[in-house]
């Protein structure tokens, strides 16, 4: 009887066959189904995800809006000011639509634009806590600048918002995403000065318009330390990878300097690690440029000057009668910490600069700032 069979088939067989298959598509189309809902997809390669920036002043100006031209995971496309004529004109600049501008009133909406995944607070010291808590509130990640607020309840309160909101929370310490002190820190930390002994670091400039937000209360939060010193603290924090157990702190304000009225001008600060580090560090308001960072160790020093500018580090290494200066990749240091933050939110995984980051130099700068008050050395 001719059938199939030489080929595999017979008419039953066939028949179990096509049954099987159908009943087989019909389970692959439940799986298919089920796998849809769980599977989690990774992001197409060169996703960037969107920023509201929220302050247009000079550092977001002059810096921060240049820099996404350089990010590979972070793009533009909303922004937050009073100022709708300024917001305008770089809305066009840099692409951003016409409906993504928002003011400090309807700020709070932005929990309604889909396209944006991260708020960036650019405002003065002062305003930090409330615009990170709405932002989180609003269901967005949160990158703010330094220093994290006024005050260590302050930092506690935007650290508690992420976590209700589930929102990633970052500090803005760009210092720690550019090669110079990222390799500060791991010679820092490694035997190749010798074990540590001591850190220098110096941060300052000479203010000038004395009406400005930065030498008031309420929105400086402080003087030099709050804006500039917390270079040094951070660095000593980071180059030794230590908090402070000690603090003595001395301030000095030029009698009768317009400047000076509410805030301080020059603060010297010296830390005790619990190793036995110690850090002796300056911030000012009053003297030229300074940006300056010594790792003391027992067979040699590293020296970065300037430390944290923008462009233009250098860092070399004193040994015997040598001076040997390391060349290293210049970054833009905003256009990797953006990246970061992305990366972060992305992979779900914590910021290096955290919240938490934030909230420890907060208590350090009260520390000092009781420390000059009392005459005392404070115990952390
Ligand atoms: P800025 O004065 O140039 O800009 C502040 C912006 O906030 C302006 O657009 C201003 O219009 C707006 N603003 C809203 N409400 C305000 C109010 N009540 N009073 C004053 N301004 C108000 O200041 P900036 O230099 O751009 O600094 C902004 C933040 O960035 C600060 O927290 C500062 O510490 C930080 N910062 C960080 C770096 C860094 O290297 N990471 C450098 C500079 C500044």
């Amino acid at each position: 009887m001719s059938n199939q069979s030489g080929r595999g088939f017979t008419r039953r067989g066939f028949i179990s066959k096509v049954g099987q298959g159908m009943l087989a598509t019909n389970f692959a189309g439940i799986l298919t189904k089920r796998a849809q809902a769980e599977l989690v997809v990774p992001e197409p390669p060169g996703k960037k995800l969107g920023w509201a920036i929220v302050g247009l002043g000079s550092l977001a100006i002059n810096q921060i809006l240049p820099a996404f031209a350089k990010c590979e995971k972070s793009q533009v496309v909303a922004l937050v000011s009073g100022h709708p004529d300024k917001a305008h004109k770089l809305a066009l600049r840099y692409g951003v639509s016409a409906k993504s501008i928002y003011n400090y009133e309807n700020y709070d909406s932005i929990k309604d634009n889909q396209d944006i995944d991260v708020i960036y607070i650019v405002l003065p010291n002062g305003m930090h806590a409330e615009y990170t808590v709405r932002g989180l509130e609003a269901g967005k990640h949160v990158l703010t600048e330094k220093p994290m607020a006024n005050t260590p309840a302050e930092c506690q309160q935007m650290i508690d918002a992420g976590k209700k909101a589930t929102r990633k929370l970052m500090v803005a310490y760009r210092c720690r995403y550019e090669p110079y002190n990222q390799t500060a820190i791991r010679i820092a930390r490694s035997s190749e000065l010798g074990p540590t002994q001591m850190i220098l670091s110096d941060a300052g400039f000479n203010i000038g318009d004395p009406n400005q937000w930065r030498l008031t209360k309420r929105l400086g939060g402080g003087g030099s330390m709050m804006d500039i010193g917390i270079y040094a603290l951070n660095a000593s924090r980071y180059l030794t990878g230590e908090e402070p157990a000690e603090v003595n702190a001395m301030v000095y304000s030029t009698p009768g300097d317009p400047r000076f009225k509410e805030v301080e001008e020059h603060v010297t600060f010296q830390l005790r690690f619990p190793s036995g580090v110690l850090a002796n560090c300056s911030s000012s308001y009053g003297y030229f440029h300074q940006s300056r960072h010594v790792v003391m160790g027992t067979k040699a020093r590293l020296i970065m000057d300037p430390a944290t500018w923008y462009t233009g580090l250098r860092m070399w290494i004193e040994r015997d009668n040598t001076i040997e200066e390391r060349d290293l990749p210049v970054v833009d240091h905003f256009a990797s910490e953006m990246d970061h933050m992305s990366e972060c939110v992305i992979q779900n995984t914590e910021p290096l600069t955290s919240g938490e980051e934030g909230l420890r130099d907060l208590t350090v700068i009260q520390a000092i700032y009781e420390s000059a008050r009392s005459r005392n050395t404070v115990h952390l």
